[in-house]
């Protein structure tokens, strides 16, 4: 058997190492504390589980969907996009349901790039950019994202020929895995770079609701020509805590809209319409449960982060996300400071290298742990400080 370039190429999964010590340590009857995974513990609100549970039984949500989503999902979609960001979308042309937004990020290279095209990907940033590239037969042009530049790129530093040989651009704010933010201002900034060198770009942004002391996140789409020259990925799975139920949306460039349509139609055969129908009730239903999440994150934000300063790691407070992304102590490298809270505090976190070169030097902390275990992990992190430094 003889597989294909695209499999030999892919990175080493970040935590097979990690993942077989973890699973040592469970043999060994220890109790591990996982704050390495994006994924939210509290449940899905009930209303949207209700409608999902009706819709189950009606026969028509039984049979394939359409690849374009049901009309009144992309219209939900469009209303949550004026209701929240005051942007105007056409629902038949601007909007695609998508299986999660990640359907979408890793599908979308496929409209772009063509062996040998360059897509400018962030560094440290979610893989799936670079990998969807490679997929598609390209390459990744990497953009820093430093902490002294609130990590965001440096446009102006990207050579003349690569800005020109670019296809497409992709950036995250609210941003995993630094939780860094993005103000209009940027995103003006990137649709005049866009525009300069005929770029498209693909904004992801599912943590625009995910937000703490009342920050309001703008979305790529409110800027003035954004939508002619690019898409925004966004996502029910962080918002509503539905990672399980695989749904999302990308909106903007109505021809990137079509070629993804086009892709996807060859590819899947659309969102399970009773998942479609409780993400109409998600988006149109209730939404004092977004304020509750976010309560219940902001706490554990705090209560991690003051935690962090004791013991030595530095970061900035999260207004966003669900991660705190913290300097390591220097002499020591990401994977290799990972490893020691594992072996000696039982506690895991994400190496920032998983996530870029830039990431290195860094943890990403995660806040989608129940209380009672993100207590115990932070007593478990102090504890193992005061022995180190004792
Ligand atoms: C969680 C996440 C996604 C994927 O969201 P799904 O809708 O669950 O596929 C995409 N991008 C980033 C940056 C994420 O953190």
């Amino acid at each position: 058997m003889r597989t294909a370039k695209r499999i030999e190429n892919l990175p080493p999964y970040l935590f097979v190492e990690i993942s077989k010590k973890i699973a040592e340590k469970q043999k060994k009857g220890e109790d591990v504390i996982s704050l390495a995974i994006g994924d939210p513990d509290i449940p899905t609100p009930p209303h949207v589980i209700e409608r999902l549970c009706q819709e189950a039984h009606v026969p028509e949500n039984q049979r394939y969907p359409e690849s374009e989503g049901l009309p009144e999902f992309r219209h939900a979609i469009a209303d949550w996009y004026k209701n929240r960001f005051g942007v105007a979308l056409d629902p038949d042309t601007e909007v695609l349901p998508l299986i999660g937004a990640k359907d979408g990020v890793g599908h979308v290279a496929l409209c772009f790039i063509d062996p040998g095209d360059i897509a400018l990907v962030p560094d440290p940033a979610y893989p799936v950019y670079a990998i969807g590239t490679m997929f598609a037969g390209g390459s990744s042009y990497y953009l820093p994202l430093v902490e002294e530049h609130g990590y965001l790129p440096d446009l102006e530093s990207i050579p003349s020929d690569i800005a020109q040989r670019a296809k497409m651009l992709w950036i995250n704010y609210p941003n995993n895995p630094t939780a860094a933010v993005a103000d209009l201002d940027f995103f003006e900034r990137v649709v005049a770079f866009a525009k300069k060198h005929d770029i498209a770009v693909c904004h992801d942004g599912p943590y625009t609701e995910v937000t703490y002391d009342g920050y309001r996140p703008v979305s790529f789409m409110q800027v003035p020509g954004a939508s002619d020259v690019g898409v925004e990925f966004h996502s029910l799975s962080k918002t509503y805590n539905m990672t399980g139920w695989r749904v999302g949306m990308v909106v903007g460039d109505a021809r990137i809209i079509d070629a993804l349509t086009r892709v996807k139609s060859n590819l899947d055969s659309g969102i399970p319409q009773a998942i479609q129908y409780a993400a109409i009730e998600a988006l149109t239903g209730p939404q004092d449960c977004i304020a509750q999440h976010n309560a219940i994150y902001q706490r554990r934000r705090d209560l991690l982060f003051n935690t962090l300063s004791e013991i030595g790691l530095k970061a900035t407070l999260p207004r966003a996300s669900l991660y705190i992304w913290a300097r390591i102590p220097e002499g020591h490298t990401s994977i290799g400071f990972a490893t020691a809270l594992l072996d000696e505090a039982g506690v895991v976190v994400t190496p920032g290298i998983g996530y870029g070169k830039c990431g290195e030097g860094y943890i990403r902390i995660s806040l989608t742990v129940p209380d009672e275990r993100l207590e115990e992990a932070v007593a478990r992190l102090r504890s193992w400080h005061k022995q180190k430094t004792s």
